[in-house]
């Protein structure tokens, strides 16, 4: 599936990102290719929603430049935005609209002719089960059928590039398996799917390719199948991510609870 030769879609170079005295990103380079599902992995506060939000054009780096489908984001924003579609971490969406009135609001903005918009998300809500609560206002949604609208409304122009912040927080199984097969789906299609968690067992099971963030920095990025080995070589990702992230020790913080509650 690797198209060597082939131009990034998605490309970092030494970008860094501040908000007031914490570094947020510090001299990142990433590359990634059309036809991947890349992951983004770290733990909480190591810089991925930043660099997500650098790369769907919401926020401009302080230096470095970031380009999707070869266009600077910070120059052309406005074109970057119509060609990535963004799950946000924290989904602002209209609550007092219902399921339907705000897709078809993402629709028009989108400029999307209203059949063809009308057939998209109906497939996409009888793949993530959401038929049902259609009608029902966004505000009232459980967290999960929010996480679902979101992903649809993020699908819905049909872009390119497609960014996920951590999108698999509140799916069930069912509509964790139809996700990972509908992301497997657009990739094949050439699309490119960035995605963030802080779930091992998540990176492993959805993406080829990832990388691993520690402290605002890319410390360690390649196949999954070199992190996690093969055959009697196989490690846990698990052991790589805390080596990274420098958690060697995670027995004796157990150890020291269970001494706190003896
Ligand atoms: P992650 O998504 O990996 O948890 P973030 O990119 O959200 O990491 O955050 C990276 C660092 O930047 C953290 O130290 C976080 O507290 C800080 N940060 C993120 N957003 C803001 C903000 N809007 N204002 C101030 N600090 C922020
Ligand atoms: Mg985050």
């Amino acid at each position: 599936m690797l198209m060597q030769g082939t131009s990034p879609t998605v490309a970092l170079s030494a970008v860094s990102k501040s908000y007031g005295d914490v570094t947020a990103l510090n001299n990142v380079d990433l590359e990634i290719f059309p036809g991947h599902i890349f992951g983004v992995l770290g733990p909480n506060g190591s810089g991925k929603s930043t660099m997500l939000k650098l790369i769907s054009s919401v926020i401009q780096p302080d230096h470095g430049k970031v380009r999707v489908l070869g266009r600077d984001c910070s120059d052309e924003y406005v074109w970057v935005r119509h060609h990535v579609g963004f799950v946000p971490e924290n989904s602002v969406i209209y609550e007092s609209l219902s399921a339907t009135e705000y897709l078809s609001l993402v629709s028009s903005v989108y400029g999307i002719e209203t059949r063809t918009s009308r057939e998209r998300i109906s497939a996409l809500s009888d793949a993530l089960a959401t038929s049902d609560i259609m009608d029902e206002l966004v505000g009232s949604l459980s967290f999960g059928n929010r996480q679902k609208i979101s992903i649809i409304a993020a699908l819905v122009h049909d872009p390119e590039v497609i960014i996920l912040d951590e999108p698999t927080k509140g799916l069930d199984p069912r509509s964790f398996r139809i996700f990972k097969d509908v992301l497997s789906m657009l990739a094949k299609r050439g699309k490119t799917i960035v995605f963030s968690t802080h779930v091992l067992e998540i990176a492993e099971e959805l993406c080829e390719r990832l990388c691993i963030m520690y402290r605002g920095e890319i410390r360690a990025s390649g196949l999954v199948s070199d992190f996690v080995g093969t055959g009697k070589d196989r490690r846990r990702l698990e052991e790589t991510f805390f080596r990274i992230t420098g958690e060697t020790s995670l027995e004796s913080l157990t150890r020291g609870v269970g001494r706190a509650f003896a």
